[in-house]
């Protein structure tokens, strides 16, 4: 008897993300996310947390990044994208002619992971209608997800992120890229260059001039 086919790899579908918070709130601002935030223990990630990260940037942001979740540095200062990682990801938006202020900066969970290990499903599940909130409140005209967390989170997908990266995705009314996480460039450099194209496409989504620089 011949085997089974392998199971079909999960579709690439806003409908389940919007599952995940069917409604938009009335009146949401950012504040008040945060204030429903409050001291949050919704998950068992505030055990280790020193402070919640929130997001950071221009809460009227044509582009919003959405990373993983807090690192070391982050949780201790409370800002995203502050370590390594975050520098790279400076230099990315500043090679795409842009400032840390013109874009927003979030992650899918707010606290940080033990030793920084990849959130877990209920912890995901958790915190994202935090996360779907803050976008529809930002109302970007592109969300760039850094890594296969926040592109699994958010287009609900388990297809690995190297299937669809620098393909445009529609999401919940928005175009939305997914593409590494500049903690993997530390590790993978010559996957900048993949990011980069990527990015190129985000720019030109945005109508911002594309430079001669290289990648970041
Ligand atoms: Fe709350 Fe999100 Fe922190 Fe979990 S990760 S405790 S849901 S803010």
């Amino acid at each position: 008897m011949p085997a089974a086919p392998p199971a079909a790899p999960a579709p690439i579908t806003s409908s389940a993300a919007l599952s995940l918070f069917e409604e938009k709130v009335p009146g949401d601002t950012l504040l008040k996310i945060r204030e429903d935030l409050g001291e949050c223990t919704r998950c068992k990630l505030h055990k280790g947390r020193n402070k919640l990260v929130f997001g950071d940037g221009n809460p009227h942001a044509q582009l919003v990044f959405v990373g993983e979740g807090p690192g070391a540095d982050e949780d201790l200062q409370g800002l995203p994208f502050v370590g390594r990682a975050g520098k790279l990801l400076t230099q990315m938006i500043e090679a795409m002619g842009l400032q840390r202020k013109d874009v927003y900066i979030c992650n899918v969970v707010k606290c940080r992971p033990p030793e920084n290990r990849t959130p877990e499903p209920d912890e995901v599940q958790t915190c994202s209608p935090f996360l779907l909130r803050q976008l529809d409140v930002i109302n970007p005209k592109v969300v760039v997800c850094l890594g296969a967390c926040a592109s699994k989170a958010l287009l609900q997908t388990n297809r690995g992120i190297s299937q669809y990266r620098g393909e445009w995705q529609d999401w919940r009314g928005r175009k939305l890229m997914a593409t590494y996480h500049p903690a993997y460039l530390l590790r993978n450099p010559p996957a900048k260059a993949d990011v980069w194209k990527d990015l190129q496409k985000v720019m030109a989504e945005l109508g911002l001039p594309l430079p001669k620089k290289k990648s970041p």
